[in-house]
């Protein structure tokens, strides 16, 4: 059997975290597996790298960024090879470049566009043990790129896919998924199966077990993915496309989003064109937009209402302030005072019941609903910030704790 693991940055912190870490590879290599392990750096390593770099140029080209950065990956690839030689093990430590991982052009935010995977084989077949550095690549240029922030799960992805491995692990220091953050809602619990799209939904509501492109790679090229301990011994949750307990389960579980602003523009005309002006003005300077709603205003005018990420508030205001008599209306405000608690289950599909039972849970606490959005698979309301911890508790009993 081929086996791709990786192991984050939390991993492979410190000697020991390594050592432990090797253990495990170890005792698959041992039943006679082949592994292809890619890993993060170490700990904080790559914030490190960063402000390092901040020190001496705010704004370094991308490229030299690049080069930094990929050392990260590479100290943790070769401390590794060095534990499993210790062990007696053969083990080869590979840079993204070595292991044949050509990205496009673009610094820093690099994508895969394929994996010559020869080398990668013939060190399989001498029976070694493969470490590759992830999160970077190698692109037409011959030059080191990353692959953004949490690129490690892509790489893992990617070499599953081109290797056609017959399993693909991602260790954490979370167990696996769990139907809320257990952190703050106790009767969590973990997850056995997810779908690809239920994970999509979870993880960009603040679930950050795995990188999302990594997920939609994964379901592009069919890659089963297991999201495991690698301090705990138990089994994770498994990533896949359609799950035995789909039918069963209504929900999968719960999000909430504290990284959320509203704007509303107050006061544009009620015409043709309007809408799309404003959008289209949003969309030019780089903001996502979620959850868009138009209400009624006085006399001739409305007011619409859309949900940004907390971050991108002051742009999407900019933007929009500096075309006011173009578009046309009277004044923006914000609201950073809200959050979005989602709930996501591909057994929505197929039952009409789910909406009501989230808005009792919300009723029975007496928090006010403020915008909904639904799709097949998640309903997401705006609340109030303060209320968001409650309410995601109180929609956890409803479905979990019954
Ligand atoms: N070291 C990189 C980061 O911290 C990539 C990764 O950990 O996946 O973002
Ligand atoms: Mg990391």
């Amino acid at each position: 059997m081929l086996i791709v693991q990786k192991y984050g940055g939390s991993s492979v912190a410190d000697g020991s975290r390594i050592r432990n870490v090797a253990g495990i590879i170890a005792e698959n290599y041992s039943c006679g597996h082949d592994m292809v392990v890619v890993l993060s750096a170490q700990g904080d390593t790559t914030d490190e790298l960063l402000e390092k770099a901040a020190e001496l140029n705010p704004s370094p080209s991308r490229r030299e960024l690049d080069m930094l950065l990929a050392t990260g990956e590479q100290q943790s690839i070769a401390l590794m090879a060095m534990c499993l030689e210790s062990m007696g093990l053969p083990a080869v430590s590979l840079t993204g470049w070595q292991a044949g991982v050509r990205t496009n052009a673009e610094y820093g935010v690099a994508r895969i566009r394929r994996v010559d995977t020869e080398r990668l084989r013939r060190e399989l077949d001498k029976k070694r043990i493969v470490l590759v550095a992830g999160f970077q690549g190698v692109n037409k240029f011959d030059d080191y790129t990353t692959l953004g922030r949490g690129g490690s799960d892509t790489t893992a992805v990617a070499l599953a896919a081109a290797l056609h491995a017959d399993r693909c692990q991602i260790f954490t220091d979370v167990e696996g998924v769990y139907t809320a953050d257990p952190r703050k809602v106790p009767g969590a619990r973990k997850l056995d199966e997810i779908t690809y799209d239920e994970m999509l939904e979870l993880a960009s509501m603040g679930a950050q077990v795995l990188m999302n492109r990594s997920v939609q790679m994964a379901k592009r090229y069919g890659v089963e993915l297991e999201v495991l301990s690698s301090l705990v011994r138990a089994p994770g949750t498994k990533v896949k496309e359609v799950t035995r307990t789909m039918e069963e389960m209504k929900i999968t579980g719960i999000a909430k989003d504290e990284n959320v602003a509203r704007l509303t523009v107050a006061g544009v005309a009620d015409k043709p064109g309007v809408a799309f002006r404003l959008l289209n003005t949003v969309a030019k300077a780089g903001v996502d937009v979620d959850m868009i709603i138009q209400a009624n205003g006085r006399e001739d005018t409305n007011d619409i209402s859309f949900v940004v990420a907390q971050d991108h508030a002051a742009m999407a205001y900019d933007a929009l302030m500096a075309r006011q008599s173009a578009i046309g209306f009277d004044h923006i405000s914000v609201d950073r005072d809200i959050a979005k608690v989602s709930v996501v289950g591909a057994g929505m599909m197929s039952s009409s019941s789910i909406a009501a039972v989230v808005f009792e849970a919300f009723n029975d606490e007496h928090i006010n609903i403020q915008m909904i959005n639904t799709s097949e698979i998640k309903i997401s309301c705006v609340i109030d910030a303060a209320s968001a911890d409650r309410a995601v508790k109180a929609i956890h009993r409803k479905f979990f704790e019954v």
